[in-house]
């Protein structure tokens, strides 16, 4: 059965003497939660810190993003392996954000991701559609072109190292991240579902594994709705993730989805999803 994944995503926030406070509140709230997983994507120059501080805690750390290229003359690129030094066990790879801003595009996000995967790092991958997209019909195609370099772009070595690595999809509607609006748990789970039927059309073994999570303000309000969807393994949050009490309250209601789910009968199998 999946646990649940509950990942901060700090973005350009933080300083020493604020990170040190909310890792302390942090881990000293989130050390005895049941079937669910807990990190903090921070900046770069604060994953010594992180280590650091976190390192005898439950809840693991990772970098926002990973260069596409090992080494070289690529003035303030941060390399996959750099980041596994300090200890971190995840990467986000393909942020809307740097897709907007740096136009990354699919390819380069999954360059990174294949980085990411050989410095055993697990990427957490993001996809989702514009609020353009979404009104105009397109939410299941633009996602499924995020997904298409994932599923049938990595080789056989690469896709074992996706499955050691436990690699992990975060479904994040443009429209939804930081405004306040996030999707209904009706629309997340039909695209969570389609995913994951995508990622069953490779390894249908894998596909009941790879947890799938959901971002775009999530917060203590809306995430049991959200996280007990039967293919919401959890959320990946901005705003809620610098709020100590946020991010600890939606992490115990992720316990509690988990340990509904887990008292439930039968895991779903992956269905078809049309894209009608
Ligand atoms: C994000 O940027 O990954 C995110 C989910 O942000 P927010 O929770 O603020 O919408």
């Amino acid at each position: 059965m999946r646990n649940q994944l509950v990942v901060g995503n700090w973005k350009l926030h933080g300083s020493l003497l604020e990170n040190q406070s909310l890792l302390n509140l942090l881990k000293q709230s989130l050390h005895d939660l049941h079937g669910v997983d807990t990190a903090v994507c921070l900046p770069y120059v604060y994953l010594f810190q992180a280590q650091a501080m976190l390192q005898d805690s439950a809840i693991a750390w990772g970098a926002q993003n990973v260069s596409q290229f090992t080494e070289g003359a690529y003035t303030s690129c941060v390399s996959a392996a750099m980041v596994a030094e300090f200890g971190c066990r995840y990467s986000i790879v393909g942020h809307s954000e740097r897709r907007a801003l740096k136009l990354e595009s699919n390819q380069v996000a999954t360059k990174r991701v294949l980085h990411a995967l050989h410095a055993g790092l697990t990427p957490i991958f993001c996809v989702g559609e514009t609020v353009d997209e979404r009104d105009g019909g397109m939410a299941e195609l633009i996602v499924k072109n995020q997904m298409l370099n994932i599923v049938y772009g990595l080789d056989d070595e690469a896709f074992a190292l996706a499955k050691k690595f436990n690699m992990v999809i975060a479904y994040e509607p443009v429209w939804a991240i930081g405004t306040g609006q996030h999707a209904s748990p009706e629309q997340a789970q039909r695209m969570h579902a389609f995913i994951r039927w995508m990622i069953a059309e490779r390894d249908p073994e894998f596909a009941t594994q790879i947890r799938i999570v959901y971002g775009g303000s999530l917060s203590p309000s809306n995430a049991q709705s959200l996280l007990s969807m039967p293919d919401i393994d959890g959320g990946l949050l901005g705003r809620a993730a610098l709020v100590a009490e946020d991010f600890i309250q939606i992490c115990r209601t992720a316990a509690l989805c988990q340990h509904q789910k887990q008292s439930a009968v039968e895991p779903p199998t992956p269905q078809p999803v049309s894209l009608a």
